[in-house]
């Protein structure tokens, strides 16, 4: 028996991380001790009071039933809170917030509530791969808007073509963003409200990275622009600001008929996250935070080592103020590919090619902050001796 895939995946550049780790597991597997700069997964373990609050909830029999698929009312309520202490941003738990297995899933399953073949997604590139997949899934067009250092990272929204615009329903941003660590400005969400609403085009603002912030840098909410909230919604993670990744944890907020037509694709596809999971959230969500300032300190410190060094050696690295990314030119004469290969084979050092992230990171490699200070010392001692 043959199995023939759908056109559906058949049309998918293959997932940037699983050649990665083909790459890595090569290396390893020739003895070399590899330092792992490729992939945005923390390195250090979930703060203990947010284990220990779920030891204790997974002993509670009502949370081993199915939960509900829009969240606890709970966990809802959590991260209604977190956002009016964080921004000041007040939302509706009961319709204007949802719970997510992860922002991953909802990142790809919210084009099905919208797109149909034949529409639009406008989509950064570089970018998160999931937007663009999530597209694919709902059978619409990607149109990609280029993220060049010449315009800070932003997306030029006054080139898309009028016809483009007519067909668009759904345009992405991600700020502070991955893979660039660029931040936008607030004009920057302003000016995309109002974009927005004269050509009647959703907002999904993924703002995964908000806490992972450095040098007093503060990041905003999307929502708090004027009008945001008429045509926009924003979606938080667990994973990033918590060491929560294996956990599935996230919740998007904002305009309730979106966060609605979101909530019934997902009720149609999983059965919402295990309570005691939402509960270890609401533990994480409520807590003072301070271990989000003690994270921050622990990336800032590897960031200044990783930087300063690759500076030193000549390129023209920036210091991000957000994110766990380093967003690197190549030296001239490489392309990105080269280089990351340059670096694998002769430094054992793992990073992402930029152009894995879309044609517009050609010229750059993305390095996560992922390895400890003495390691990325150990990264450019390595560095030194090839370049
Ligand atoms: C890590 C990341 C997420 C979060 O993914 P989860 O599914 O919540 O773990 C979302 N968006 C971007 C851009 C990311 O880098």
């Amino acid at each position: 028996m043959i199995f023939i895939k759908s056109k559906r995946l058949q049309q998918l550049p293959p997932y940037l991380f699983v050649k990665l780790d083909r790459m890595k597991a090569e290396a390893l597997g020739k003895g070399i001790d590899v330092i792992d700069l490729g992939i945005g997964d923390p390195d250090l373990p979930t703060p203990k009071f947010i284990v220990e609050r779920m030891i204790a909830a997974i002993q509670k029999a009502r949370y081993h039933s199915y939960p509900s698929s829009s969240g606890m009312l709970d966990f809802r309520k959590a991260a209604a809170g977190w956002y009016k202490k964080r921004f000041d941003l007040s939302f509706d738990p009961i319709n204007e917030v949802a719970a997510l297995i992860g922002s991953k899933e909802a990142i790809a399953h919210f084009p099905l509530a919208f797109i149909d073949p034949g529409d639009v997604v406008l989509v950064p590139t570089p970018g998160y791969p999931v937007y663009n997949i999530g597209t694919l899934f709902s059978g619409g067009e990607i149109y990609y808007l280029p993220l060049i250092a010449e315009n800070d990272f932003l997306p030029n929204l006054d080139s898309i073509p009028g016809d483009i615009l007519k067909r668009a329903k759904i345009l992405w941003i991600n700020y502070p963003n991955n893979p660039t660590a660029a931040v936008a400005p607030p004009e920057f969400f302003a000016g995309v409200v109002d974009f927005a609403k004269q050509n009647n085009i959703i907002v999904c603002h993924d703002n995964a990275y908000s806490e992972m912030t450095y040098d007093g840098y503060i990041a905003s909410s999307f929502l708090d622009a004027p009008g945001a909230r008429d045509i926009g919604l924003e979606f938080h993670s667990l994973s990033k600001t918590y060491n929560m990744t294996g956990w599935r944890i996230g919740f998007a907020v904002g305009n309730p008929d979106l966060i609605g037509a979101l909530t019934q694709v997902k009720s149609n596809v999983d059965s919402g996250q295990f309570e005691a999971i939402q509960e270890a959230g609401i533990a994480a969500l409520e807590s003072d935070q301070s271990c989000v300032r003690e994270m921050q300190e622990i990336y800032s410190e590897r960031r200044d080592v990783l930087v300063s060094g690759l500076r030193d050696l000549g390129l023209d690295t920036p210091f991000p103020k957000a994110t766990f990314y380093i967003w690197t030119p190549v030296p001239h004469g490489y392309t990105s590919q080269d280089f990351s290969t340059l670096l694998l084979e002769k430094a054992g050092i793992v990073c992402t090619p930029g152009n894995g992230f879309g044609d517009s990171g050609e010229g750059y490699v993305r390095m996560a902050l992922t390895v400890s200070k003495d390691r990325m010392g150990e990264v450019i001692e390595r560095l030194k001796k090839i370049l």
